[in-house]
């Protein structure tokens, strides 16, 4: 239910991401691109193809607190003219924030250009963000692995991160709603943040995802029981990002993953089916 290709910033194309997942046992999969629904028509077509279904879906980023707060976002209409220029808004606050990142990692010493960090992205206009910087840094021997260069330099309040103005939780989850579609928050674990979770399913959030590659046991125990507590939708994802130099980044296709009912649930709430 949560998977990203060279749309974004992952390193499979949609139909090596679909080819993936049959092989993996899937027999559906959710493309959730950071900020961009341009895998998901091709995606749609070839899914059939391949006997996968395709789940369309978004990972909006926003900001809590000074945190990014994930929004996923299932059965958006994703021809939806307005939500497709909201989209580009925040993809144009992305690449205000790459250029933040780039120019800290040079005031650190560490000679990059964006020239550099754009080269990593294999498809023209392909959405860029911080795993592709990690790349380049690995490449310059700076890192030995992408993620020494999320703890030291990327990651969340360490030495070159950047957090540009964007748009709240709740802003992004009506954005999806609007466009038709099914919210619900991504990897919980990883904001540690119970009151935003409540005060989000107040506003109308579906689902949370319980399952997740960097949840620990207690964390999917813990979000177990706020789902069964507020009624909301279990979802599963991996994250899979693809694979960067052997490694695979977050987690492979259907190292977490749902029933199909889940699937059913979340199309039956959507606007557009
Ligand atoms: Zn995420
Ligand atoms: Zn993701």
């Amino acid at each position: 239910m949560h998977s990203h290709t060279t749309a974004s910033d992952g390193t499979f194309t949609p139909i090596e991401s679909i080819a993936r997942a049959r092989k993996n046992g899937l027999s559906a999969l959710g493309i959730t691109d950071h900020d961009t629904v341009a895998a998901l028509s091709s995606a749609i077509e070839e899914g059939k193809k391949q006997g996968i279904e395709i789940v369309p879906g978004i990972e909006i980023s926003s900001v809590h607190d000074g945190k990014d707060i994930h929004v996923l976002g299932y059965y958006i209409d994703y021809s939806d003219e307005s939500f497709n220029q909201q989209l580009e808004s925040l993809r144009n606050v992305r690449n205000q924030r790459n250029q933040m990142i780039v120019e800290k990692l040079v005031e650190l010493g560490i000679p990059i250009t964006m020239e550099e960090v754009k080269s990593r992205s294999t498809v023209k206009k392909g959405n860029i963000g911080r795993p592709h910087i990690a790349e380049v840094l690995m490449e310059k021997g700076v890192v030995s692995s992408i993620q020494e260069a999320f703890d030291q330099y990327l990651g969340q309040g360490k030495a070159a991160y950047a957090n540009p103005p964007r748009i709240t939780p709740l802003e992004a989850m009506r954005m999806i709603e609007e466009a038709g579609g099914v919210p619900v928050l991504a990897h919980p674990g990883l904001y540690d943040d119970v009151e935003l979770v409540e005060h989000l399913v107040a506003e109308g959030l579906k689902g949370i995802e319980v399952f997740h590659p960097d949840h620990s046991e207690a964390d999917e125990k813990f979000y177990n029981d706020i789902a069964d507590r507020y009624g909301l939708i279990k979802t599963a994802g991996s994250d899979f990002h693809g694979m960067r130099n052997g490694e695979i980044f977050h987690g492979d296709l259907g190292e977490k993953s749902t029933t199909i009912e889940i699937v059913a649930r979340l199309k039956k709430l959507a606007r557009v089916q």
